[in-house]
């Protein structure tokens, strides 16, 4: 099926309406002009008084009188036309108002004719006829609205997918940039949905489902309607969460819609993402919520089961949380089969960029290899979002190519939010917001394995008073305790030297989003990475997800446990603070230089910091990690 044709037929529609509309406009129109017509007839003519007329007839000097019920039409003798009007009393004739019976002898002609009408029938029509059709027109119209409820009413269980398969919206998979491997492996689908008799032939099963699992961003829906584009087949999409409403049913209705509408146009793909939102693992079975769910994923595993041979729909799902899903859900014959997107590497990256940058002006000598090392951990979406705040600065200056100051003002607005400078603060704020990053900075810097300090400043950011960024050198695929341990010092760095400068009692509300970062890095530590003291290479996952999953699924360990992985956090945080204490007491005097160096600048970079801090002293044994 061409699905252009589908998107042509709301243009007819359309087009329909717009002459009913003219047609409406135009019988209006007309009714309007007949009426106002009944009312008025201009004319250009004098009035002259009645007595005037007889004399003047009666002395030879007007050759007609024509005469409607009481209204006369003057014409002067040697004119044409009548050029004067005038009016008699009604009942009474002209002769009964003085003209005499020789006028006509001196050449006057009266001539007497029946008024004409027939611009009054109209006008009296029109006001009949004119309400009457307004009434009918808005009768009509309210009939026609309440069917389109009706149908909206009807339409309800039908699925919300929406078709692609336009040549506009065609995506490669060379627009694609990294995901090497998700990319082989779906190059078998392209190749099964052009050439299904290859596979049937050698008797293969062809895969149903796959599912696509990877972090929001990474590009799990450009992949699959990249499938659907190189094998030219149409695209259904649809998002997990729009199969559940607030009514029992409708989710399974409307996947039992969608499945129908697919396999009418097979060869195609169904894409589903975030399949999260329906396929969580059953058996909760509490709230009318969860058996709406239920009945909604039963019914795509009904269907999923029910598809014949040879008819070649395959169904893409994407999800970041494969780990929640119902294990039928990944049963053979399902979604059996798994591609894994995962966050862009440094190369990646740089391909991901330069995608996204080819269309646009950038200057030359812009680093796009340095932004993509910087950007560790970012999303194919959030590279994205970086070429296009970048052009959004460009355009903002009057510029018309992009400079490296807007890539680089684009990246540090989307990594940690945008520079609020009309942000109003004392100089007594500035002072402690000087310190607080100078403390994170220094112990940041002392401390061999916190990542490099990238930048520091003292203009609010996103939520934040200040901020001092460290971006590791090199993308990391795992962390070592004792780098987590110089992280949590770091974060407590700003905490500290507010304490060292202020006093016990002086710290403030600077350190809000600090504190957290801290106690959940520990947690995660001693939870799930086994790195605690006594509670070594055990895990403590208790099971996240919905309120209702999380009481069902208690945790698997004792009360006793649960105290220890406290204590456990509590050291952590304890020993990293008195780090921290230990190498900002070394270097106070680096401290308030850097300190002051933000007070005047604001904003200073890695180089400065370098700069500022050397000599800056480790204070062995006191806080060695290794
Ligand atoms: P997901 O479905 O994984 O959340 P999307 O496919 O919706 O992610 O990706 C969002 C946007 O991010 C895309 O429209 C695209 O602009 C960009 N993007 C993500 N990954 C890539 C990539 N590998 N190459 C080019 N652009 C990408």
């Amino acid at each position: 099926m061409d699905p252009s044709k589908l998107k042509k037929s709301p243009k007819k529609g359309k087009n329909k309406s717009n002459v009913r509309t003219l047609v409406f406009a135009v019988v209006i129109g007309l009714f309007l002009l007949f009426a106002l017509n009944g009312f008025s007839q201009p004319d250009e003519l004098t009035e002259v008084s009645l007595s005037d007329v007889v004399e003047r007839a009666n002395n030879g000097e007007i050759s007609k009188i024509e005469i409607t019920e009481n209204d006369l039409k003057i014409t002067k003798i040697g004119d044409e036309e009548a050029t004067e009007k005038s009016i008699k009393e009604a009942g009474s004739t002209i002769y009964e108002q003085g003209l005499k019976e020789e006028a006509t002898d001196k050449g006057l002609v009266l001539k007497v004719s029946k008024p004409d009408t027939s611009g009054q029938v109209l006008s009296a029509w029109a006001q009949v006829l004119v309400p009457m059709f307004l009434i009918g027109f808005f009768l009509f119209w309210m009939m026609r609205s309440a069917q389109g409820q009706g149908n909206q009413a009807l339409s309800f269980g039908r699925s919300k997918a929406r078709l692609y398969g336009n040549e506009k919206d065609k995506v490669a998979f060379k627009d694609i940039a990294g995901s090497n491997e998700a990319k082989e492996d779906l190059e078998e689908v392209v190749d099964f949905l052009k050439s299904p008799k290859k596979y049937e032939g050698v008797g293969a099963r062809i895969p149903k489902g796959i599912l696509l699992v990877g972090p929001p961003g990474t590009g799990k829906t450009m992949l699959a309607r990249a499938v659907a584009g190189e094998a030219n087949v149409p695209f259904f999409s649809i998002s997990g969460s729009e199969f559940v409403e607030m009514f029992v049913g409708v989710g399974a209705s409307r996947v039992r819609d969608l499945f129908g509408k697919a396999k009418k146009n097979a060869p195609c793909i169904i894409f589903v993402d975030e399949i999260d939102a329906v396929g969580r693992r059953r058996g909760s079975g509490m709230g009318g919520g969860h058996d709406e769910r239920e009945q909604t994923l039963n019914q795509i595993l009904v269907e999923m089961d029910g598809f014949e041979q040879g008819q070649n729909v395959i169904v893409l799902a994407a999800t970041n949380r494969a780990d929640v899903l119902d294990p039928a859900l990944l049963r053979p014959g399902r979604f059996d089969r798994r591609v894994n997107v995962s966050l862009p590497d440094r190369n990646d990256r740089k391909a991901i960029l330069d995608v996204h940058y080819k269309k646009k002006p950038l200057e030359k000598h812009v680093d796009l290899e340095s932004l993509a090392a910087k950007s560790a951990g970012s999303s194919g979406a959030d590279l994205a979002n970086i070429a296009n705040e970048s052009a959004i600065v460009a355009a903002k200056h009057n510029r018309k190519t992009i400079t490296q100051d807007d890539v680089t003002e684009a990246f540090e607005k989307v990594a940690i939010g945008p520079e609020r400078k009309s942000k109003i603060m004392s100089d007594a704020e500035k002072e402690l917001t000087a310190y607080h990053e100078a403390g994170h900075a220094l112990v940041g810097h002392v401390l061999p394995d916190s990542d490099p300090i990238h930048k520091v400043t003292i203009i609010p950011r996103g939520g934040t008073g200040g901020v001092t960024w460290s971006i590791p050198p090199e993308d990391k695929s795992y962390h070592s305790i004792i780098e987590y341990n110089d992280v949590l010092a770091r974060l407590l760095g700003g905490r500290i030297a507010e304490e060292l400068i202020y006093g016990m009692n002086g710290v403030t509300t600077g350190a809000g989003s600090d504190l957290p970062k801290a106690a959940e890095l520990a947690r995660e530590m001693i939870v799930n990475q086994g790195m605690g003291k006594k509670l070594r290479n055990q895990v403590f996952h208790t099971e996240d997800g919905m309120v209702m999953d999380r009481m069902m699924h208690e945790r698997q360990y004792s009360e006793q446990t649960a105290k220890m992985i406290d204590d456990e956090v509590e050291e952590l945080i304890s020993e990293a603070a008195r780090r921290a204490k230990e190498v900002i007491k070394h270097n106070m005097k680096k401290l308030t230089e850097l300190k002051d160096a933000l007070l005047e600048k604001e904003t200073i970079d890695s180089k400065e910091v370098e700069t500022i801090l050397k000599g800056s002293v480790l204070p062995k044994p006191a806080v060695q990690t290794r």
